[in-house]
């Protein structure tokens, strides 16, 4: 047994998934570009519908707008660019200084991502946090099995990497995949809810649990939980 630990979930929670969507957008527009599609410009348009729809019809409405014949062939290539750019992302503002304090104090600390794990892998690799972490757990590619959120196993399978700490905080912003597994095991939660994040209206079935707006908030309520100096 050791700990405490705490384990993080990735998009949205450690650093803006909305600024990997932009990344991934200049590269579908290179290629939208590429085919001629120059007016409306092709970043401009995928952009505003990010803005105004959010990412999940964005082929979609992006087509109507410029014109675009929808093919599985082109669909593919897109998606391809998409998952294939190199992310420029960061953390959010203050989340590396919480992550050292944490570390400082003896506190294990976890990942737990979902999502194509290429895709995590590059996030992960392009915010260079892991130095900081005790045990990464990507849910598509767990010994080459997919077990996405809510499902437990990923959840289960970080705490046995950390050590099986006794005591366990889970932080995340998606309340109906981030928070059952966690809830179910008796673990403390906190749920983040940054600006413009996807999940930040989604509604949560426990009333009382903590929410930290930025890291300030996150690092007093971990301080509170875990007992140390804020
Ligand atoms: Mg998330």
């Amino acid at each position: 047994m050791r700990g405490p630990a705490v384990i993080f979930d990735l998009d949205d929670t450690l650093y803006p998934s909305n600024s990997f969507v932009a990344g991934g957008i200049r590269a579908v527009a290179v290629l939208l570009r590429d085919d001629g599609f120059t007016d409306p410009d092709p970043c401009d348009v995928l952009m505003e519908v990010l803005e105004t729809e959010g990412p999940f019809s964005l082929f979609d409405s992006a087509f109507a707008r410029l014109g675009v014949r929808r093919t599985p062939e082109l669909v593919s290539r897109l998606v391809a660019a998409f998952r294939a750019h190199s992310p420029s992302i960061s953390p959010y503002p203050g989340i590396v200084d919480l992550l050292c304090s944490l570390r400082n104090h003896g506190v294990g600390l976890g990942l737990v991502t979902d999502g194509y794990p290429q895709v995590q892998r590059s996030k992960w690799t392009a915010l260079g946090l892991g130095h900081l972490f005790d045990a990464v757990v990507f849910c598509r590619d767990i010994d080459g099995g997919d077990h996405p959120k809510p499902d437990p196993f990923p959840f289960a399978r970080a705490h046995h990497l950390l050590g099986e700490p006794d005591s366990v905080v889970f932080v995340g912003d998606n309340p109906s995949a981030d928070f059952p597994a966690p809830d179910a095991f008796g673990w403390r939660t906190v749920r983040v809810c940054w600006p413009e994040a996807t999940h930040i209206l989604d509604g949560d079935t426990v009333i009382n649990r903590p929410v930290a707006r930025n890291a300030a908030e996150l690092r007093a309520i971990l301080s509170r939980i875990l007992d140390f100096p804020s």
